[in-house]
């Protein structure tokens, strides 16, 4: 359920719920009021009569008092039809009422057994010109009289009088108010009861929830998940919270990983690249000192120092490309090119490299192209043959270059004859700096190399892996995205 929803829900039910309850507790309760009073009232409409006894009394005694009317208002009667009068009687008494009959001073006809204490003074004579009067009497006792004249036939004046005790209408009333007022302070009590539960379970709950996980946070603790019951808005905020802290989790254990490596990387490159300064240290003392008294020694010795300082260039070029590489510093250049005419470059090029012999063969269709940056990839086709190149203990390395398509991209495999890699450390060769023994740090390279590539070929959307065999040697593959329509597309290689 929606939150506005929910919340228009609490709205009516805080505007309509007191109001109906109020009515019907006063309707109940006025209803069981006016029938102690009156008995049965019938159709009475009880929230106009409730305040307002005497108007309740004449509209529940109207019809006998019609009735009356219709008998004696100015009417000459002959005698009193006492039996009428005692069926009126009858149905007046239920609503605390009675009738007398004045025969001038004299009482010819009374309701009651006898007549309550102080009536029969304080009645009013009979007038036959009054018609219906109403009168009071509150001593001793309260009663409203409705008096109707008429005139009997020997000339006397004549009055029925309707007497209504109203004694207990006014205490009635006020302990039936006071009922009243506990009723509904109950029903308030009740029903603010049960919108608190529901507003602490709808809104407060999931809102402490979401609190408790921002401290949680706050204190670093990161495995606290926030509890997610309801279904709107509130509980799609505490997935979108539980999301974003399992993100955040997510990417700061990451940064922990990168800032190690980071320090692993800074550790290897600074002993890296103390062993060929400590070289040329070495080889420009030895200049210094005069052990390099011959023009061949002189030239050997300027040599060691000119590869050296080669190589720690190479690092150095390495590092920054791999610093720019994992920043996004380096702006690709993708094109479309025939991965054919492109592999078949990249290897005369680099067939140069003395001992090195390179097979091609392409299991590709010959226009087959692909969509690469030349120069980045040209990058990786180097670093993996002077890898096997360097990594080769035999006389001649040889080099197995395979194209074969996979799906829609084109998979290339590199395999050499060289001294292979360890099984153990085979799924370390792309990290950054691993190199596979100690041993081989004395054949130069960052340990890098692989690393650049395998980022290099991930952000062309193919992967690379490897197999090895120690003392056999290495496959390393990777694929790239083949041009699907090759019609539309143009070659540049
Ligand atoms: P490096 O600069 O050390 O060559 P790379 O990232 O290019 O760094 O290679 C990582 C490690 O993988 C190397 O140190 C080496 O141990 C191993 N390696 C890579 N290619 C080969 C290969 N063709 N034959 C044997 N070992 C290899």
């Amino acid at each position: 359920m929606k939150i506005t929803f929910k919340i228009k829900l609490l709205v009516i039910a805080l505007m309509i719920l007191p109001i109906a309850v109020m009515f019907l507790s006063i309707s109940t309760v006025g209803h069981l009021y006016l029938k102690s009073i009156y008995g049965d009232v019938g159709s009475i409409n009880d929230y106009e009569q409730i305040g307002n006894p005497v108007d309740t009394l004449d509209s529940i005694l109207r019809q006998e008092v019609d009735i009356l009317h219709n008998l004696y208002d100015d009417q000459i009667i002959d005698n009193l039809n006492d039996k009428e009068l005692d069926i009126i009687n009858e149905t007046l008494k239920e609503r605390n009422t009675f009738l007398v009959v004045k025969k001038m001073n004299y009482i010819v006809y009374q309701g009651v057994e006898e007549m309550p204490m102080g009536l029969r003074e304080q009645l009013p004579d009979a007038d036959k010109n009054q018609g219906e009067v109403i009168s009071y009497i509150t001593s001793p006792d309260s009663y409203m009289i409705r008096q109707i004249d008429f005139q009997f036939s020997d000339g006397d004046a004549g009055a029925v009088y309707v007497v209504s005790y109203m004694g207990n209408v006014a205490p009635k009333f006020k302990s039936v108010a006071i009922a009243l007022f506990f009723i509904m302070v109950m029903i308030f009590t009740l029903i603010s009861g049960v919108l608190s539960v529901y507003m602490y379970w709808s809104f407060i709950r999931p809102i402490q929830s979401l609190k408790n996980g921002t401290t949680a946070i706050m204190e670093g603790n990161w495995d606290y998940k926030v509890q997610v019951d309801t279904e709107d808005e509130l509980g799609e905020l505490c997935e979108s919270f539980n999301e974003m802290r399992d993100q955040l989790k997510q990417s700061m254990v990451k940064q922990l990983q990168d800032e190690e490596k980071n320090r692993e990387l800074i550790a290897n490159i600074s002993h890296d690249l103390k062993t060929p300064i400590t070289a040329i240290k070495g080889h420009v003392e030895g200049i210094m000192d005069g052990v390099a008294d011959t023009p061949e020694k002189m030239e050997k010795y300027i040599r060691i120092i000119y590869n050296k300082a080669n190589e720690m260039d190479g690092m150095i070029n390495e590092l920054s490309l791999y610093t720019k590489l994992n920043s996004n510093a380096i702006p690709y250049n993708f094109r479309e090119v025939s991965i054919d005419e492109y592999m078949k470059d990249c290897i005369d090029e680099l067939s140069e490299i003395d001992g090195l012999i390179i097979h091609y063969k392409n299991y590709c269709d010959e226009s087959t192209k692909v969509t690469v940056d030349p120069e980045q990839l040209h990058r990786v086709v180097g670093n993996i043959i002077t890898n096997s190149r360097k990594y080769n203990d035999k006389e001649v390395c040889e080099i197995d270059v395979h194209l074969k398509p996979v799906n829609d991209m084109v998979q290339i495999s590199f395999e050499d004859n060289g001294i292979g890699i360890s099984e153990e450390a085979l799924p370390n060769i792309f990290n950054r700096t691993y190199r596979a023994d100690e041993a081989r740090r004395s054949m130069g390279g960052s340990g890098l190399g692989l690393s650049i590539a395998k980022k290099v070929i991930e952000e062309h959307g193919g992967t690379m892996w490897a197999d090895s065999k120690l003392g056999v040697g290495t496959t390393i593959f990777f694929t790239v995205q083949m041009v699907q329509d090759n019609k539309e597309a143009t070659t540049d290689v």
